[in-house]
């Protein structure tokens, strides 16, 4: 089997993490920027936590023979306080030249506050300034339809943003429609305990069909399984789904969404 992790926490991750992926079929992994689980005390840490994701994580995945890619932002849950917001994203365009980001992200809404709202708006803006991807983080369970309407209101109202070039990630059954029909791109996040179970993201692929859908397991420091995609396609597989419909999902899809930035490059062979 070979498959993309396009959305991992790697730099939470153990190297047996690393091992198991590679020895599983993994050919590259994305990591999008997150909340480190504590709050960065000033534009310092973020400066810090973008070179580790442009520079020491990729050296780090190489040992194990795997392609690292990133996405750069302020996540959502430090986003209360704008003025740190403002600094760590004017901190952002020097990195973007770097030779493994793919674009913004994960960006999004936690709580659905104004604050979030304006970072999220100034994350949009920066994209579309420098004509860069976006990778967008959902919120969980109850606050997740008003925040994901909010987030497709908000990226929709952009002219400059095309849809297709967005991810909005961590759908659920009653968030998925309203992302595909807005034109977006969809994940589906593989949780042991929230988020989305493997059985519930297949009932998903075969409910909507195969396109502009993608499997992450996002694994990070909390509970979560690494290998949550291929052990989805295993599962794909006792469903009876085929060989190549599996590919689809699990490889060709996160590469025809990833391949719009020219710096996804898989190695040949
Ligand atoms: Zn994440």
């Amino acid at each position: 089997m070979r498959y993309i992790e396009p959305h991992g926490h790697m730099v939470s991750r153990v190297t047996d993490d690393y091992i198991d992926m590679v020895t599983a079929g993994c050919q590259a992994v994305c990591e999008p920027a997150f909340w480190a689980g504590f709050d960065r005390s000033s534009v310092n840490g973020f400066y810090d936590y973008f070179c580790q994701l442009t520079d020491y994580e990729p050296k780090r995945a190489a040992k194990f023979g795997l392609p690292h890619f990133c996405w750069l932002c302020i996540n959502p849950k430090e986003s209360e306080d704008v003025r740190l917001a403002e600094e760590v994203v004017a901190l952002i365009p020097k990195f973007l030249e770097r030779s493994n980001v793919l674009g913004i992200g994960e960006i999004g809404l936690n709580k659905n506050s104004r604050n979030e709202l304006k970072v999220l708006e100034m994350h949009v803006d920066l994209a579309a300034r420098q004509n860069q991807m976006i990778l967008v983080h959902t919120p969980h369970l109850e606050d997740k339809l008003k925040g994901t309407r909010l987030i497709v209101d908000a990226i929709k109202s952009d002219p400059r943003i095309q849809p297709d070039r967005v991810i909005i990630d961590h759908v659920e059954e009653h968030t998925i429609q309203l992302v595909l029909d807005a034109g977006f791109w969809a994940g589906m996040t593989l949780y042991p305990e929230s988020k989305c179970s493997p059985a519930r993201a297949i009932d998903m692929l075969e409910n909507y069909g195969g396109e502009r859908l993608w499997l992450n397991s996002a694994c990070d420091w909390g509970v979560s399984i690494p290998l949550n995609v291929p052990y989805t396609a295993l599962e794909m597989k006792r469903r009876g789904w085929s060989a190549e419909d599996i590919d689809k999902v699990v490889y060709q899809n996160p590469i025809k969404f990833l391949s719009q930035c020219k710096k996804f490059k898989l190695p040949k062979g």
